[in-house]
């Protein structure tokens, strides 16, 4: 893309990336810029994301502040094209793809405010989790919880309710206490809980078919320390301890690795004694090597002759017990460099052991191995519209396979499965769920799309995901 493109002079060229800024002088045209003169900077990229499983090829554009969001909306609308934020490409849906145009918000990411009495931070929304933690870190506060990666945006995090374990905490979206969202038309409207309470409760997790979240408002908490406790054991033993091993630790999840006994569990606690983080190497060794040099050799050997995958699974599991106590954002997250596609299903709270011991049957029936672990977890219920864990305390099953290897067959028995127990796919993560049979599975399902149709009622923010999850 040519920079030479992009219109000099005025508010709009702030902005940076492949397509400039500004507005669409209709098909086959450029840009237009705010005096009015047309620049060819739309020209389309392809754009994949994390997993490569989703791909399109449009223009994206990088607005650099919120005036330039709004005029970005509304000059598509006028036009009658879509318009799809993203973040950082982590959902393995194409709930992020668009054949339109994709907006951006990496040069969108700064933290505004911080109050450090009132433990609020105000942030653009293109933030990323992991620049937000070490920025808070240095004002003494931090997320209160986390998912198992940060490199999510805010908004792309909250959008599809991401969540990380632990029953006394709510996943990310429940953070938000205040947003500003620029509607189908421009506009930007502000909620909170006392105001446009409707909006807030479903944009706080709103798909990205609500609005583009500018600015959003979070709740954090002083920092903290975790002292994890990583270690094998049956899985047997752990299903029938599950209840307590949720309630009884701050953080609690699991790994069953298919085809063997054993889970792989992590334990976390709060505390503020002094770190005693695990020496570098050693980091390197576990996150880097362990998990993701380790599966993909496994997976990539598995792909070449399948029939050694249950043999090279049971290497796992014989990793040693790990323990050490890290900065809160350390400990939550780890890099995946393995590139998998996954599928994730909440479940009432009570139905998680039924959920896992399904999953394992199912398995044990498919009639090939599945490589990469089934992972386990628990989260508080909310009241976020859509929100996996609306109105409920949840379980979470997620279930994963090497990018290169089919998954389908396994994903689907697994859907049906779980759906039974009254589940709800992540909105993030792959699932074959339409609207018709989504809309039982949520009592704000009717509060949700007349906030859609409030917000964008020309459906500006339309992708086919949307369409499928939403109806049209
Ligand atoms: C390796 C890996 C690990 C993961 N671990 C977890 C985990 O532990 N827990 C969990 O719950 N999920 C997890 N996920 C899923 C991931 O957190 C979600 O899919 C999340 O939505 C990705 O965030 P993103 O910033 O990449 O958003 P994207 O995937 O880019 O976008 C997601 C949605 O957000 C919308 N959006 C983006 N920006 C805005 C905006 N400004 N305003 C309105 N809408 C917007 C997009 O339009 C889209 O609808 C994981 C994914 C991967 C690849």
């Amino acid at each position: 893309m040519s920079t030479t493109d992009v219109p000099t002079g005025g508010p709009l060229t702030g902005a940076s990336g492949a397509s400039g800024s500004g507005g669409f002088a209709g098909s086959g045209g450029g840009w237009v810029g705010p005096d009015g003169r047309v620049a060819r900077t739309d020209r389309p990229v392809w754009w994949s994301n994390w997993a490569g499983n989703q791909r399109c090829r449009v223009p994206v554009l990088r607005p650099t502040t919120e005036a330039e969001l709004c005029r970005l909306v509304a000059r598509a609308a006028a036009q009658g094209r879509a318009v799809k934020a993203v973040g950082a490409g982590h959902s393995f849906t194409d709930i992020a793809l668009t054949d339109g145009v994709l907006v951006d918000l990496s040069a969108y990411g700064r933290v505004l405010s911080v109050d450090r009495d009132a433990c609020r931070v105000t942030v653009q929304a293109g933030i990323r989790l992991r620049d937000l933690s070490a920025e808070l870190w240095v004002h003494g506060l931090a997320l209160e919880n986390l998912g198992d990666i940060d490199v999510q945006s805010v908004a792309g995090a909250t959008a599809t309710a991401t969540h990380g374990t632990g029953l006394g905490f709510r996943n990310l979206s429940s953070a938000i206490v205040g947003l500003r969202v620029v509607d189908g038309h421009g506009e930007v409207l502000e909620c909170s809980a006392d105001r446009e309470p409707a909006v807030f409760a479903a944009a706080r997790a709103g798909l990205g078919a609500l609005g583009v979240l500018s600015t959003v408002t979070l709740r954090v908490v002083p920092a903290f320390h975790l002292h994890a406790v990583e270690e094998p054991r049956r899985v047997d033993e752990v299903l029938e301890d599950f209840d307590d091993l949720v309630r009884r630790h701050d953080h609690f999840e699991f790994f069953w690795v298919p085809g063997t006994g054993w889970a792989l569990t992590k334990a976390n606690r709060r505390n503020h004694e002094p770190p005693a983080p695990r020496p570098r190497w050693d980091e390197f060794v576990q996150d880097r090597f362990g998990p993701n040099l380790a599966f993909g050799l496994v997976n990539r050997i598995g792909t070449l002759r399948p029939s050694l995958l249950p043999r090279l699974g049971r290497l796992l599991p014989s990793a040693g017990r790990v323990e050490y106590n890290d900065r809160s954002y350390r400990v939550f997250a780890s890099p995946r460099d393995v590139r998998f596609v996954e599928m994730e299903y909440s479940v009432p709270l009570e139905a998680t052991v039924e959920a896992v011991q399904r999953v394992r049957r199912i398995v044990g029936d498919l009639g090939h191995p599945v490589s990469f672990p089934v992972e386990v977890r628990a989260v508080r219920g909310d009241d976020i519209t859509l929100s996996t864990a609306s109105g409920r305390d949840s379980g979470y099953v997620a279930v994963h396979m090497y990018r290169d290897m089919p998954h389908e067959p396994y994903f689907r028995r697994v859907e049906a499965a779980l759906e039974d127990l009254g589940g709800r796919p992540h909105w993030g993560k792959l699932h074959h769920r339409t609207a018709a049979d989504l809309a039982p599975a949520y009592a704000g399902w009717g509060d949700f799309l007349a906030v859609r149709e409030r917000m964008d009622p020309d459906r500006t923010f339309r992708n086919a995901y949307l369409t499928r999850v939403l109806g049209p």
